[in-house]
């Protein structure tokens, strides 16, 4: 179920984009940004918190003045949905990370709508990975790619222990690498 038009201001306030929730959890060109830094949080055994703002184009300060002029008889729920056009989705996000109490006060409400809380439990399977990290350690290779330890054998790409963010940079690592990697072979 995609998420439109969310922004996550993460571990890393500079991290933008938008994400997806899955039947598996969240996904999508935020959290990659982010998965090196939720990967280490979570192996260093601490917790990874994602904020997900639900509503990047408006300020907190417009949200406290739309949210002051929800009439007295309208549901709180539909006038998020009607007024404010929070999805089906992200509404559901908010009552699941609110207080009942909390869902009527703006000033809270407000806040989550702009930081919304998601602690991220886990990462997902390696056979669903964009990129695995891990694998050979860089310094079990000399500066052609060979193995220091058997002679004439060669890894690149994913089989070594190194990271990038996806976008580009790892097809294009990879790329480097076996144009290295044959440059050094022409001239064996
Ligand atoms: C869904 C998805 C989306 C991605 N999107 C991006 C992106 O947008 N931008 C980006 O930069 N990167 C992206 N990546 C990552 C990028 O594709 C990989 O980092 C890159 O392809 C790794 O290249 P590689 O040559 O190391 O491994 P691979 O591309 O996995 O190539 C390994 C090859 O070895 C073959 N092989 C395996 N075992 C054997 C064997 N025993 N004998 C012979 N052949 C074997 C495999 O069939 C495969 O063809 C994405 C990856 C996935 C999975």
């Amino acid at each position: 179920m995609p998420l439109k038009n969310i922004s996550i201001t993460a571990l890393d306030a500079t991290k933008k984009g938008e994400a997806v929730i899955t039947e598996f959890g969240i996904e999508g060109g935020a959290i990659y940004a982010l998965s090196k830094q939720i990967r280490q949080q979570l192996n260093e055994g601490k917790q990874a918190v994602c904020y997900i703002d639900l509503k990047p184009t408006l300020s907190i300060e417009d949200l406290i003045t739309a949210l002051k002029s929800k009439p007295s008889n309208s549901s709180m729920s539909k006038y998020l949905e009607s007024t404010i056009h929070l999805s089906k989705a992200q509404l559901a996000l908010l009552k699941n990370q609110t207080t009942q109490e909390d869902f009527f006060n703006n000033e809270i409400l407000t806040k989550k709508i702009k930081a919304l809380p998601l602690h991220i439990t886990g990462l997902g399977p390696i056979d669903e990975a964009i990129s695995t990290t891990g694998g050979i350690a860089l310094n079990e290779i000399d500066n052609n790619f060979q193995f220091k330890k058997w002679p004439a054998h060669y890894a690149i790409g994913e089989m070594l222990d190194w990271d990038a963010p996806t976008g580009g940079y790892l097809l294009q690592a990879c790329f480097s690498m076996g144009y290295k990697l044959a440059e050094h072979l022409n001239t064996l």
